[in-house]
């Protein structure tokens, strides 16, 4: 194990040249520059990252009226919708998004989904097959010019062209109005989906969220031209930023949660109501219940027929979304941000109860200060979260999850997953809602960093916060699956096979690793917050992203995104060998000493381990000459010979160079290899022979010219026991077993049965997170 290192290596010591760099199997380009890999920079987007000198966008402004039938479940609504066409391109036609209609009869969404035969089918699996005959998606009833004629349309479905009589010239805006209706679907049906109504069969009440409900404009831009890929119900949505008029009729006894600042309170609120709201503005530190409870049991038997019109109005939104029911609780309270109070709210059925009045509204607020810290001071006057048994966000409100058990006892997996979903729905205020990515493209834009900053959020809330999602370790399974199931992050929303780690849990895992082990959290979160601010309000692309994390730090990244982004190899690095050098300090002197006490010691091991007699005597007959100079020669004698050379070699040597040969320095080299195929820095634990250790790290370039097999030397004053890599596993090593030296075996787990008479099933409680319940 130990090997002395010939003295006049010292010479070469640091110079070696690395022979391995220039062998053939060599470079599968992992450290080139993207290049042609991404968009060419221009005057809209910089090669820095930042929106260019000519950078533009389209904005549409609406006016909507609309009116909810709370007998039948539908909605009737009437738009004008103002469109600035900022683009330098004369427009022939626009393009508006009818998202109701991936739920039409014709939808080409059931049509592609694949479907197979299994021995047990159940009722949600067949009806996915034989879909549905209801009577869903958008009527269209009329496009008109602001003079009241029609305007030719052409349907595609879940797109329609809207042909302009003469084209929208570059600054010049038109306007139109839409007249449409749908059938509101029920959301808990197989038909699923974000918005719809949910039925409550105890007191007969609905519970509306309203979503992707009104005809939205395509956004048009320098990247894309129009993005009118059809909504397929997994890719989400690009949309237009624009300033909003709402003015929504519902039952009178309806409260009504939206996107922007309520304008007529004491229209639709109680004077107790509206005395509440107002405590509530001026409370920052706990919610204030401005319905109760027992208020909104009261409405759900009572059931008003009369109807209030709620008028909402809401600035720079890229979406517009609203919630209606009697059945809600209100609460809320007031947020210091950037010089201004934002209203932290939660609307929530007495289902979600006592769990929601307890948590929902302090995770908004914590929320919007956790992000604001990384990005920019929360922009908008409000941020709702609404139970709604999913989890889906738009502009300033979200619908979430999180309800406990009829007796109102939840387990941890409940309560966790609760605040979880509302710091993720709440989080995309910052991305995408502000932060303007096109979803239907790439949703690990949004999904991706929002996860990376729920993760951050959620330790900010509790230091042992049980997150799912961030830590490296926690990806690891996913990047050991098949080969054949796992695609690049850089793929399109509708292609993504294992989307929840794919588009979530991977990109996150990568910000994770950027931070805490490439850059370093001072370098990234300068970085990371740059990109928010250059792209507040804006649309950016994957581009602008990497190009301002590099431009922002000086760290070359490109070999980074190339692997995490556009690859889909794991990391498995292996620490192959370690040899221990010392450097040969001794004089000739002790070297002769030293070799013939070893000369010695083999001899005494021979006579001691065979016996004499045993072994035949050889007899070699030499002339007399020959046997004297053999009977002389003593190889241990030390000569004039070896004194002169070794006075010579000490002669020349400076005195730095004689301060090392006497340091008593440690050599280990180190070899490892590649195994996974993704290059990553090495992080060594050496753990000395005193009980300490300490930990190394070399940057990934360290692979540069050989990505396969590289070696590295190491030279300690202490004795190094063993060796470990990746000690925090913060590089998402699929393979810890080849981390280790000496070799460590890791045991392979199984599990032991109980035979006849264990009992397993769904009665006892197979989910170990249902049995922990907790009463609050
Ligand atoms: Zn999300």
């Amino acid at each position: 194990m130990r090997k002395l290192l010939p003295i006049v290596v010292l010479m070469f010591l640091g110079i070696q040249p690395g022979f391995a760099q220039w062998s053939a199997q060599n470079h599968a380009e992992r450290f080139e520059q993207l290049g042609t890999m991404l968009r060419s920079p221009n005057v809209y987007r910089t090669a820095s990252g930042a929106p260019g000198h000519m950078y533009w966008q389209q904005k549409a402004d609406h006016e909507i009226s609309v009116e909810l039938n709370d007998d039948n479940q539908s909605i009737k609504g009437w738009q004008k919708v103002t469109y600035y066409n900022n683009s330098p391109d004369p427009l022939k036609y626009l393009w508006i998004q009818l998202d109701q209609n991936e739920r039409a009869k014709d939808s080409n969404t059931p049509k592609t989904a694949e479907s197979s035969i299994n021995p047990r089918m159940n009722l949600r699996q067949l009806e996915n097959i034989l879909w549905h005959d209801l009577d869903l998606g958008y009527k269209i009833h009329s496009v008109k010019d602001m003079t009241g004629k029609d305007i030719p349309v052409t349907i595609n479905h879940t797109m329609m062209r809207v042909d302009l009589p003469q084209p929208l010239l570059p600054g010049q805006k038109t306007e139109f109005t839409v007249d449409w209706s749908f059938n509101i679907h029920d959301r808990m049906s197989f038909i699923g989906g974000r918005p719809g109504y949910e039925y409550f069969p105890n007191d007969g009440n609905y519970l509306y969220t309203m979503a992707e409900w009104f005809p939205r404009m395509a956004v048009y831009s320098d990247f894309e031209g129009w993005q009118n890929k059809q909504f397929a119900g997994r890719g989400e949505f690009a949309l237009t930023f624009g300033d909003y008029k709402v003015k929504i009729t519902v039952p009178a006894d309806h409260m009504v949660g939206a996107t922007g600042v309520l304008q007529n309170p004491q229209e639709v609120l109680s004077p107790t109501e509206l005395q509440r709201w107002e405590t509530a503005k001026k409370t920052y530190d706990k919610p204030v219940i401005i319905r109760t409870q027992a208020e909104a049991e009261k409405l759900e038997k009572a059931k008003s027929k009369d109807k209030k019109t709620w008028v909402f109005h809401a600035e720079n939104v890229r979406d517009f979304a609203w919630t209606s029911s009697r059945k809600f609780i209100w609460d809320a309270m007031a947020v210091k941000q950037g010089g201004k109070d934002v209203m932290a709210m939660s609307y929530y059925a007495k289902e979600a109860n006592p769990l929601w009045e307890q948590y929902s509204t302090r995770v908004v607020a914590h929320t919007i200060k956790s992000y604001a810290a990384k990005t920019f001071d929360y922009p908008y006057p409000t941020a709702i979260s609404v139970e709604a048994t999913n989890g889906m966000e738009y502009p300033m409100i979200c619908f979430n999850y999180g309800r406990p058990d009829a007796d109102g006892t939840y387990s941890d997996a409940i309560k966790y997953g609760m605040i979880s979903v509302i710091i993720h729905e709440v989080g995309h205020n910052f991305f995408p809602m502000i932060v303007n990515s096109d979803e239907r493209q790439w949703t690990w834009m949004d999904e991706g960093l929002n996860t990376f900053m729920q993760y951050m959020a959620e330790q900010e809330w509790d230091r042992n916060y049980p997150s799912r999602r961030g830590p490296a370790h926690k990806i690891v399974p996913y990047m050991r699956s098949e080969k054949n199931t796992l695609e690049p992050i850089m793929t399109n929303s509708e292609n993504i096979i294992q989307f929840g780690p794919n588009a979530y849990a991977k990109p996150a895992t990568a910000l994770v690793i950027l931070r805490e082990t490439i850059m370093g959290r001072e370098l990234f979160d300068y970085a990371f917050k740059e990109y928010a601010q250059r792209w507040m309000f804006k649309h950016p692309t994957p581009e602008d992203f990497f190009r301002t994390m590099e431009d922002a730090s000086a760290v070359d990244l490109d070999w980074f995104w190339r692997g995490w982004f556009f690859g889909t190899e794991p990391v498995d690095i292996a620490l192959e060998t370690v040899n221990w050098y010392k450097m040969d300090n001794r004089t000739p002197a002790e070297k002769k000493a030293d070799e013939k006490k070893a000369f010695e010691r083999e001899e005494d091991y021979i006579s001691k381990t065979f016996n004499q007699k045993d072994v035949p005597q050889t007899v070699v007959e030499t002339d007399p000459a020959t046997r004297d100079f053999y009977n002389s020669y003593n190889p241990f004698t030390l000569t004039p010979e070896d004194e002169k050379a070794y006075n010579d070699f000490m002669a020349r040597l400076s005195p730095k160079e004689k301060e090392l040969l006497n340091s008593g320095l440690n050599f280990y080299e180190l070899k490892f290899k590649n195994l996974g195929g993704l290059v990553m820095p090495l992080i060594i634990q050496l753990n000395y022979v005193d009980g300490t250790s300490e930990v190394e790290r070399i940057p990934a370039e360290i692979w540069r010219y050989d990505e396969w097999e590289v070696s590295k030397v190491f030279a300690k004053k202490k004795e190094v026991k063993s060796v470990l890599l990746d000690p925090y596993r913060e590089t998402a090593d699929i393979d810890e077993s080849n981390n280790h030296w000496p070799q460590q075996y890791v045991p392979s787990r199984f599990e032991m049965f109980k035979g006849a008479g264990g009992v397993r099933g769904a009665a006892s409680g197979d989910n170990p997170m249902k049995r922990a319940k907790s009463k609050k």
